[in-house]
């Protein structure tokens, strides 16, 4: 099978209310426009520099989504097009995601990452972290940021046990935050090991990579 068999078989296996984050890191625009020609709008990168040489290179009917760690430094440079950005762990970067959104007049969208595995190498804020971040005097200053749900990384492992219970985790944690901030829908979470379990347990925006574009080779 190829990309655009993958990629068909698997949207249609999907539920309505899931939305696919088609991972194209590490791959070439000739493989992103095959999954562009099948109807794919939602693409995600981990590295600015090249989800910004994509997007010039590509239709501008894209969604970009960055899912990557990200540094401050860099947001200026996909401030101007990207549509949602998944890793947002501490406030000092929303409120420079904040600053270079309005420079552009526009309001970006983001998702807090949460901690959910167990690992220590893994970003993401715990629960308590992001119910201060979303009720502070800072975060309700920003005017152009939109916090639209939350995202996170499950451990690594092959204990799907141990992988339902930091799922269940990140829809318990989207569930209370969604109080305190009733504009939250998204709950990111699920890649392609694990996305059919992260459905079941309540993910609506699921980030595949390797199972439709095959596997990375980093040089
Ligand atoms: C690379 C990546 C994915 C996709 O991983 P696959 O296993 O290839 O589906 C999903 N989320 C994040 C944050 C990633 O960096």
């Amino acid at each position: 099978m190829g990309i655009r068999e993958r990629l068909l078989e698997l949207k249609s296996s999907l539920p309505e209310q899931v939305t696919l984050v088609a991972v194209s890191k590490t791959k070439p625009v000739a493989d992103l426009m095959q999954a562009y020609d099948c109807g794919q709008r939602v693409f995600g990168e981990n590295k600015v520099q090249e989800m910004a040489e994509k997007y010039h290179q590509m239709p501008k009917d894209i969604q970009w989504h960055m899912i990557g760690h990200l540094q401050r430094n860099k947001v200026k440079y996909m401030a101007e097009f990207v549509d949602l950005i998944h890793g947002v762990d501490r406030l000092k970067l929303l409120t420079e995601i904040n600053r270079q959104a309005k420079k552009h007049n526009r309001t970006i969208n983001c998702l807090l990452q949460i901690k959910i595995a167990t690992e220590d190498t893994k970003f993401g804020l715990k629960k308590e972290d992001a119910i201060a971040l979303l009720e502070s005097e800072v975060f309700q200053d920003l005017q152009h940021i939109h916090i639209s749900g939350v995202m996170g990384m499950a451990s690594f492992t092959n204990d799907s046990d141990q992988i339902k219970t930091e799922f269940e985790n990140l829809k318990t944690t989207f569930d209370i935050l969604k109080k305190i901030h009733p504009g939250m829908k998204i709950i990111s979470m699920g890649m392609s090991g694990d996305y059919q379990l992260a459905i079941s347990c309540g993910s609506t925006m699921i980030r595949v990579g390797s199972h439709i574009f095959g596997a990375r080779h980093y040089t």
